[in-house]
């Protein structure tokens, strides 16, 4: 199936391929790591918005990702449901999380507000975090071995994506403004992820 909004990135490669894992990991080492508490289960939502090969990525860890649209229809109706790798409070998919859970904690305006350290001398900047959410969007659309600027350079030539990054940047600035406890009605106005995020087919 075609998606009509699958923006101007490649399709996700082949699930079993390394050379997009290993320039994700490459985006990923860019990011701080934290000392979580785990004590933010509340901000773990099925419809956070990811690329095409984290989820594919959730998937193969075990994870039952939901389908993009139908997190979409349930989030519509009664707002977003947890997301189906936490498990007592925990995500069980810790090495397999993607991106946008990563930069979570250790970015500026993203701050954890539960006080857990982290492993840098200075948070991200959310142009430098929310770059790396779109670089490992790009990379793990790699067919050969991809470093971190190549993946950048992917992204560049996909000006569609950019979209995406502007929305994930709105709704974090929403959430962060909004508070831990915001409410059902809250999280059910926050936009969804953009389709260019998703499987072609899923
Ligand atoms: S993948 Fe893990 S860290 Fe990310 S939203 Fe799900 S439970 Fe939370
Ligand atoms: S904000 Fe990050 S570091 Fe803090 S509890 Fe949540 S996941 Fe852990």
């Amino acid at each position: 199936m075609t998606d009509r909004n699958a923006g101007d990135l490649p399709a996700s490669p082949d699930p079993w391929s390394t050379a997009a894992d290993q320039a994700l990991a490459q985006v990923y080492s860019r990011i701080p790591e934290v000392a979580c508490q785990g004590l933010c289960a509340h901000d773990c939502t099925d419809d956070i918005g990811m690329g095409p090969r984290e989820r594919q990525r959730l998937r193969r860890a075990g994870v039952q990702m939901p389908p993009r649209e139908q997190a979409k229809e349930r989030a519509a109706a009664h707002g977003p449901s947890p997301c189906p790798a936490l498990a007592d409070g925990r995500c069980t998919a810790y090495e397999a999380r993607p991106a946008i859970c990563r930069i979570y904690g250790v970015t500026e305006g993203l701050r954890c507000p539960y006080g857990c350290p982290i492993a840098s001398r200075r948070p991200l900047t959310m142009a430098e975090g929310f770059a790396l959410v779109d670089a490992a969007a790009a990379a793990g659309t790699a067919r050969q071995p991809m470093n971190v600027k190549q993946a950048e350079n992917a992204l560049r030539a996909a000006p569609g994506a950019r979209i995406r990054a502007r929305q994930l940047r709105d709704q974090a600035n929403r959430r962060q403004a909004a508070g831990p406890q915001r409410d059902q009605a809250a999280r059910r106005d926050e936009p969804m992820a953009l389709p260019w995020y998703e499987p072609q087919s899923d």
